[in-house]
C-alpha cells in the first residue's frame, strides 16, 4: 500500500464536511443529511474518524491516483479544493492559512521539478 510521506495540512475548518453536496464522490452524497451537511459531522468535528469513508482520508484516496501525481501534487490538489470552498464561503481568515501550505508546497514541486530537492522525505511540512 501506498502512503502519504507528507501529512496534509487540514487546519480542521470542518468546512468540506459541510458541503458534501459539492463532492463527486457517491460516498459523500450518501452522507448528506439534506443541507450539505455530513451525517457524521459533530459539534464541527468527525465522529467517525477512525473508520471515516476512504474518500474523507487523503492518505489513503492517494492510492487511486497515485499513478497521476505525485504526493506532494495529489496534496496540492486537495489544498486548492479546500481554498475553492473556503473562497464560497469567504473565510479570508482561513484561505491566509492555507495559502501559506499551497505556496509551501507549490515551491516544494517546483525544487523537485528542477532537482533543488531530489528526496521527497526531505521534506518536513506539518499542519
Ligand atoms: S476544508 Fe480542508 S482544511 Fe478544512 S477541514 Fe476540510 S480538509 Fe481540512
Ligand atoms: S465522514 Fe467524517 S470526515 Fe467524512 S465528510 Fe463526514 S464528518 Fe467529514
Amino acid at each position: 500500500m501506498i502512503l502519504l510521506i507528507f501529512d496534509f495540512p487540514c487546519i480542521s475548518c470542518g468546512l468540506c464536511c459541510q458541503k458534501i453536496n459539492l463532492s463527486p464522490k457517491k460516498v459523500h452524497r450518501e452522507m448528506d443529511s439534506g443541507d450539505g451537511v455530513c451525517i457524521y459531522l459533530k459539534r464541527n468535528t468527525c465522529s467517525i474518524y477512525e473508520t471515516r469513508p476512504v474518500e474523507c482520508n487523503i492518505k489513503l484516496s492517494y492510492v487511486e491516483y497515485s499513478h497521476i501525481f505525485s504526493q506532494s501534487e495529489y496534496i496540492l490538489l486537495n489544498i486548492n479544493a479546500c481554498l475553492g470552498l473556503m473562497r464560497e464561503v469567504g473565510r479570508t481568515d482561513l484561505i491566509d492559512l492555507m495559502s501559506t501550505h499551497e505556496r509551501l508546497f507549490q515551491q516544494y514541486i517546483a525544487d523537485t521539478k528542477s532537482q533543488t530537492i531530489t528526496q521527497e522525505s526531505t521534506l518536513k511540512i506539518k499542519p
